[in-house]
């Protein structure tokens, strides 16, 4: 089993899309084993977006990112980091294909949801940013037998 982190974006509160979004996670089977709601600070955006400190837009992302609090949600399952990241779509919601978050509920490359962790070694390492240890529940799914049978 893997953990992944999803933080659902001011845009997706603005919206009136957080139930929904959620949903799509649930509905494919994705456990949640942690969701909290939290205003964000240029401290923390700093760290999360580090890789994209020397872009032009990053001051107009950390703005846009603190302009209402997020939710951020820890799913899991097998291979949840490839399964959720593929869920949310391709950065830009105009590329990003009909069936995935973005390409369902998005315009901008910007205002696109959804952030996703990329690889297993930064879900571990986001995750352990946006939660505390306690905040991540470790209860028993009863339906994975249904879900992944004999995988
Ligand atoms: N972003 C943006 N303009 C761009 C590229 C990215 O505003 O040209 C924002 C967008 O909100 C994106 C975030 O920066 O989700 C992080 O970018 P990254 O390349 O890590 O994409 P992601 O992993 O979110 O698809």
């Amino acid at each position: 089993m893997e953990k992944t982190l999803v933080l659902l974006k001011p845009c997706t509160l603005q919206r009136g899309l957080v139930g929904e979004v959620i949903n799509r996670f649930e509905k494919r089977g994705l456990r949640l084993a942690g969701m909290k709601m939290m205003q964000l600070t240029d401290a923390i955006l700093d760290e999360h977006y580090a890789h994209l400190r020397e872009k032009s837009f990053f001051r107009i992302l950390k703005d846009s990112m603190m302009s209402t609090p997020v939710i951020a949600c820890c799913f899991e399952g097998i291979e949840a980091v490839n399964v959720v990241r593929a869920m949310a779509g391709a950065t830009n919601g105009r590329n990003a294909l009909p069936g995935t978050i973005r390409g369902d509920y998005c315009m901008s490359n910007q205002q696109n949801i959804v952030h996703t962790s990329d690889s297993l070694e930064n879900a571990k390492i986001e995750l352990a940013r946006f939660f505390k240890p306690e905040e991540i529940f470790e209860y028993e799914s009863s339906n994975l037998g249904y879900l992944y049978a004999l995988d």
